[in-house]
């Protein structure tokens, strides 16, 4: 039996024609069920759907075989404890900094606003400025509008969010994709049935370009 663990949302939807070209179709709609275990087309393969930022978690202590998850969520999660053989090139954004649109460049040491606390601190670490960071778990844009931070990290996909807020982008950290990651122990145990799937999804990447 394998298991992958999915980023709930727009990962889900963007990551299942991947999986229902390896023929992997889940029986259950998550959105609709209340069930946390989707069963699928093929009884070797079954998906958690779960916030993306405990995919990770699952598949680093083997609780999913595999995972689904944005790239921004496994930077902050840390790298070592996973394999991360391939980019699904799915779920497209860029994280960046933004602030209040004009709000002059800030010389001295700056406030922070993120969920984002590991990369924005080694980011602003790089560049040798001075920050101190504000870790928040939603709502972002809100801080600079109520002098809680100068700036924010934040997704960042069309804009609007943060021209609804009066906020505009500044600094692209980095453009940020979905990957899939496996758990290190499972890519020994459970090569063959692992490898197939990654041969899968290569040929719809293949396709894809
Ligand atoms: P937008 O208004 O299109 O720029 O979208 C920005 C909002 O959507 C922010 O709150 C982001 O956190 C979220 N968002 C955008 N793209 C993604 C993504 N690929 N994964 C997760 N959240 C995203």
């Amino acid at each position: 039996m394998l298991t992958i663990a999915v980023s709930k949302g727009r990962i889900y939807e963007e990551a299942l024609p991947f999986l229902e070209q390896a023929g992997i179709k889940p029986i259950d709609d998550p959105d609709t069920s209340r069930k946390l275990i989707l069963q699928t087309t093929r009884d070797d393969v079954r998906l958690v759907i779960i916030r993306a930022t405990d995919v990770p978690t699952f598949v680093e202590y083997g609780a999913a075989d595999m995972g689904i998850a944005g790239k921004d969520v496994l930077l902050e999660h840390g790298g070592e404890s996973l394999y991360e053989p391939l980019d699904l090139n799915i779920a497209t954004c860029r994280l960046m900094t933004a602030a209040q649109v004009s709000a002059p460049e800030i010389k001295g040491r700056i406030r922070v606003a993120t969920k984002y606390v590991k990369t924005a601190k080694s980011y602003f670490a790089e560049r040798g400025i001075q920050a101190d960071i504000i870790k928040l778990y939603g709502s972002m844009e809100l801080a600079p509008l109520v002098g809680l931070a100068d700036c924010i990290v934040d997704l960042v996909d069309t804009g609007n969010t943060l021209k609804a807020n009066g906020l505009e982008p500044r600094e692209l950290i980095m453009t940020i994709s979905s990957r899939l990651v496996v758990n290190k122990a499972a890519m020994k145990m459970k090569h063959e049935a692992i490898q197939s799937l990654l041969d899968q999804f290569e040929k719809t990447l293949d396709q894809r370009r």
